[in-house]
């Protein structure tokens, strides 16, 4: 009986045992998993980084890029309304809209009519690690005539974005779909995560800029942005 009592002893603490070198697996693995984070971002252009699905508990991280500002206007409008104003108010309703999802965390890379330069936009969106990288702009060409939207990406891995909201705005706006292209512009081709850079439409067109300028235009672009990051990370 004694031997008995002793034999049950000794399993009890081989039992015990197992349960704590599963406990310790289980810690190593979370860890493993954590550190994916860590890896460098020019890796995550290659797709090899940690997947925005895989880290549902967090929100998204958007870096909206108002383009232009300060002493640098942008473009003219055919009303004499300077770019930077028009991208700096949809870039403002974005991130209120985006501000009420939980889903998202977003952040601006100027809030006033501040000059930012190209590679300090690109640092921002960098060093906080943004999920994504939406920079704002309003076309522009000499001929009035010419209207549409268009959207930029520079590394593959924006294109699913790009095609995303690109398909949004004009869905939202009814312009011509003047494409997404692939272009080597600066802010995107120093961003590291999938970025893209939108032209709703012409603000030389003086129809296409009376939409840009209204409350309704740029509620109807913001809330078509905001629904493509819906569906882009929604699908992944
Ligand atoms: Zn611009």
């Amino acid at each position: 009986m004694k031997r008995t009592g002793s034999t049950k002893g000794l399993a009890g603490f081989i039992l015990l045992f197992c349960i704590l070198i599963v406990i310790g697996c289980a810690l190593a693995a979370q860890n493993d998993r954590r550190s994916g984070m860590n890896m460098p971002l020019a890796d995550r252009h290659a797709g090899a980084g940690i997947g925005p699905g895989e880290a549902s508990d967090k929100p998204y991280k958007i870096m909206i890029d108002p383009g232009h500002g300060g002493k640098d206007p942008g473009s003219e409008g055919s009303g004499g309304e300077w770019e930077k104003d028009s991208n700096l108010a949809l870039a403002a309703k974005l991130y209120d809209l985006l501000k009420q999802d939980p889903a998202f965390e977003p952040r601006m890379t100027r809030t006033d009519d501040t000059f930012v330069e190209l590679d300090d936009r690109a640092a921002m969106a960098n060093d906080w690690h943004a999920d994504v990288m939406i920079s704002i702009h309003g076309n522009a060409f000499e001929d009035k005539t010419v209207a549409g939207t268009e959207t930029y990406y520079r590394f593959d891995d924006g294109l699913r974005l790009a095609d995303i909201i690109h398909k949004q705005l004009v869905d939202a706006l009814g312009f011509e779909d003047r494409g997404v292209k692939q272009e080597s512009l600066k802010v995107l081709s120093l961003s590291t995560m999938p970025a893209v850079l939108i032209e709703p439409g012409y603000i030389t067109n003086p129809a296409e800029e009376a939409v840009m300028l209204s409350g309704d235009g740029q509620s109807r672009e913001a809330q078509a942005i905001a629904d493509g990051l819906k569906q882009y990370f929604g699908e992944r």
